[in-house]
């Protein structure tokens, strides 16, 4: 079969992993109407549009991390105003935990600001893991580089996702970061899967990046050997003090053919609108959610910035008539399905400034 014949017979909601840059910058490139319809097309394959994962990210190590990422609060190139602080106790963790899952949470995300993981830790983070898991929640973590046999102990504590983020696209990468290469963090991503672990990998708009390094970004996702199970697309909160703190922000449209096009190029994967809702106007959202998108963080602090809070997204799921996906705690349990409790939207009535709506 020829190339164009083959091309026009796939069905574009089935996962593809021959993306060509061209073909992504070409999605890039639909009017914006179109592009919407059709991620919202692929996102009903796949999804209840009218569902949402929920996650939520604790900084159990917070600053004086020797990476160089210009975004970044934590790093001890830059002069922020972020405390730096030391790994938690496993029990505050646990606790954090159960406040997260009372609030709605269904993923608990620990952050750590290292370079790598060094052996030492891993039994206190270990035993954070197991805790969260313990509870019922899918469990996260972010703690920079992985060994093989790091990530399989990560793994056997009752690690669900690691997260390990790409940032950019490959051609501006060094623009961000130099302290790392591209090729540093797709070893860390081989690690986790090989060690059975689903991957949360996606990137940040708004560092200066053109159009074509966003492609270049999804396009890099797209081609993985598995695409992201989670697909999180921040959108730069600019930090004082680090390079990229006077960032001129991106076009809300701009982050939504962004979103659009992830669900496009990585059909089944579940993708965030993740740092960056604090400053989006609810109606930027729902076309966000519109274009694909089906998971958000919750909780009124991210790592080191702040987040919309739970009064705020109960009312935004409640005025969308949006709920919370059913979850598994385990992903690759089918028996630990269970449905997400939390306040909303189960009744349509919210308490809005003291009154009722
Ligand atoms: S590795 Fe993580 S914590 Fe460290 S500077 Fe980069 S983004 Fe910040």
């Amino acid at each position: 079969m020829n190339t164009s014949i083959s091309a026009l017979s796939r069905d574009p909601a089935q996962p593809r992993h021959d993306w060509t840059l061209e073909e992504v910058e070409a999605l890039f490139e639909l009017p914006f109407t179109e592009l919407v319809f059709r991620a919202a097309e692929i996102h009903r394959r796949w999804f209840d549009p009218t569902e949402l994962q929920l996650s939520q990210l604790l900084s159990v190590k917070t600053g004086g991390c020797p990476e160089n990422c210009g975004y970044c609060s934590q790093s001890q190139h830059f002069k922020t105003a972020t405390q730096a602080s030391k790994l938690m106790d496993p029990e505050a963790v646990i606790a954090a935990a159960a406040d997260a899952k009372a609030g709605g949470a269904q993923r608990f995300c620990l952050g750590a600001a290292w370079r790598d993981l060094k052996d030492r830790d891993l039994p206190k983070v270990a035993a954070m893991i197991s805790g969260v898991k313990a509870m019922g929640l899918e469990t996260c973590a972010t703690l920079g580089m992985l060994t093989s046999s790091q990530a399989k102990a990560l793994k056997a504590a009752g690690l669900d996702f690691y997260n390990h983020n790409l940032d950019t696209g490959p051609d501006y990468y060094d623009q961000v970061v130099t302290t790392r290469t591209y090729q540093d963090r797709l070893d860390t991503l081989a690690a986790v899967r090989e060690a059975g672990m689903s991957t949360c990998c996606g990137g940040i708009v708004g560092m200066g990046e053109t159009r074509r390094d966003r492609a270049g970004l999804l396009r890099q996702l797209a081609t993985l050997p598995s695409h992201p199970e989670s697909l999180p697309i921040n959108d730069l909160m600019p930090i004082e003090g680090t390079p990229l703190g006077t960032s001129i922000p991106v076009d809300g449209l701009e982050f939504v053919r962004m979103i659009a096009v992830a669900r496009l190029v990585c059909p089944k994967s579940v993708v965030r609108i993740a740092a960056g809702r604090e400053h989006m106007s609810r109606e930027l959202q729902a076309l966000c959610f519109l274009a694909g998108a089906n998971s958000i963080f919750v909780g009124a602090r991210l790592l080191t910035t702040n987040n919309p809070g739970r009064n705020a997204d109960d009312v935004l799921l409640a005025d969308l008539k949006m709920r919370p996906v059913a979850t598994r705690a385990d992903p690759q349990d089918p028996s630990t399905l269970q449905t997400a409790v939390v306040s909303l939207p189960s009744s349509e009535s919210v308490m809005v400034n003291g009154g009722v709506r």
